[in-house]
């Protein structure tokens, strides 16, 4: 063996294998398992939340555990169910629910009908209910302390309450990918979660729910790809929520920045909020952002200019024999993003928003083409170019950002207060503040004069 070899072999032992040995202990034991395991995702407020919202339906089944499992009608009087049936159907009958214990159109001619149905576990356990919806191939599970069925604007409604802690590790499963995002990344969208949730729990509230399923409110979708780090990262973080002058926070986010986030005001007019700025994301000037690892940091339409002129045309912007000969950004706001263009055709010069491009792109194209107002864009020849960066809003904390920060080694609590400056954690749902290590001393002190 060369001696070089042997030495090095040496300074390995001697340097690597403790730090492996050691510091993996050292790393697992900076969570105490212990602290999180106990905790169950049962606490908190209960919220509600009404599932396939976006479609259209007039029957389901609902398939419900064995035991402890009451039906009752609107006014809380029961429906009794048949020995041995796991599941009932329904269907809409005019602004009234129908009840069946059986598939079929025979089964629903002597059904009784109701305003609405409630499925109920005894004792307000959560359990988990199968939801099929045959008109839209539509099977998935939930968890429930209890389900409604109505119909609200002449269509079947389904509407799941359970803990909110439950629905934040689903909506966390689906928000971010729980198997490749870094388990710090993971408890900063949690505290995110949950917090926007609690600040937007009225959204839907002259329907009788809390939030929809669908990106309206946070993406939700039951048990599907409930993944067992995003629990672990809701219960490491279980109550706590993002805090401004002791009131929660507007925990905005988005997908990618694609190098630094926007002022909120520029994406909403008229809402200024300290927090919500433009934050670089990245360690230092000139470095990659943290969110460099996004799909979505950098991306480009190369498209023809008959295309786009076509897409003008859509939205009659400009006429048919028009022929398109340049575009130019015409103004960027303070976060870079493009808010007009300038359009210069063989017959005149006018301008239209990033919104307007936005629509004519999604028109001709059939889906979202332009994923953020983070670009550039040029006609070269018979060319249309856009060179452009991030997904999303850009308001509040960059979801792959806070992926990349995390995997820096940055905590969840360095990451929110990265995105989020001047926000402090709250604890028990904002009920309580952490106060600072120097305000505990002085309490204590004065405690101790009394
Ligand atoms: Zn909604
Ligand atoms: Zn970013």
């Amino acid at each position: 063996m060369p001696r070089f070899l042997y030495w090095y072999g040496r300074l390995f032992l001697a340097l690597v294998l403790p730090w492996v040995l050691l510091g993996c202990q050292l790393f697992s034991s900076a969570i105490p398992e212990s602290d999180w395991t106990k905790h169950t995702l049962d606490t908190g407020p209960d919220v509600r939340v009404r599932i396939i919202r976006k479609a259209y339906f007039t029957g389901t089944a609902i398939e419900f555990p064995a035991k402890d499992v009451v039906l009752t009608d609107g006014n809380g009087q029961a429906i009794s169910i048949p020995k041995q049936a796991r599941k009932v159907y329904f269907r809409m009958q005019g602004d009234r629910v129908a009840v069946a214990w059986q598939r079929g159109k025979a089964a629903f001619k002597k059904a009784q009908t109701y305003q609405q149905v409630w499925i109920k576990t005894s004792n307000q356990q959560v359990r988990i209910f199968n939801v099929i919806v045959p008109e839209c191939r539509f099977a998935r599970a939930y968890d429930a302390r209890r389900l409604n069925v109505s119909v609200k604007y002449r269509r079947l409604a389904i509407i799941t309450t359970m803990p909110l802690e439950h629905y934040l590790a689903q909506v966390i499963s689906e928000e971010m990918d729980p198997d490749h995002f870094t388990l710090e990344a993971l408890k900063a969208q949690a505290v995110v979660a949950r917090t926007w949730a609690l600040k937007n729990i009225d959204r839907h509230d002259r329907f009788d729910y809390d939030y929809c399923d669908g990106p309206h409110c946070q993406v939700f979708k039951g048990r599907k790809r409930l993944s067992r780090r995003a629990e672990r990262a809701v219960k490491m973080t279980l109550r706590e929520v993002l805090m401004y002058n002791n009131q929660l926070a507007e925990a905005f986010y988005h997908s990618t920045c694609g190098g630094n986030t926007v002022f909120v005001n520029e994406v909403w007019a008229g809402r200024k909020i300290p927090y919500l700025v433009r934050v670089e994301d990245h360690w230092k000037l000139g470095n990659r952002p943290y969110c460099a690892q996004s799909p979505y940091v950098d991306w480009r339409i190369y498209t023809s200019v008959r295309r786009v002129e076509r897409a003008l045309r859509r939205i009659k912007k400009i006429g048919k024999q028009e022929r398109l000969e340049d575009v130019q950004v015409d103004f960027t706001n303070r976060s870079g993003r493009v808010k007009r263009i300038r359009v210069i055709t063989d017959k005149q010069n006018f301008v239209i928003t990033s919104n307007d491009l936005r629509a004519a792109l999604r028109q001709e194209y059939g889906k979202r083409k332009l994923l953020s107002n983070f670009y550039t864009l040029d006609v070269v020849g018979n060319q249309f170019r856009i060179v452009g960066h991030g997904l999303g809003h850009g308001v509040g904390m960059c979801q792959w950002g806070a992926r990349g920060m995390a995997q820096h080694g940055f905590s969840y609590r360095e990451i929110l207060s990265h995105y989020f400056h001047g926000t402090h954690l709250g604890l028990n749902y904002g009920r309580e503040t952490p106060v600072s290590s120097s305000e505990a001393v002085t309490q204590n002190s004065q405690a101790g004069e009394k």
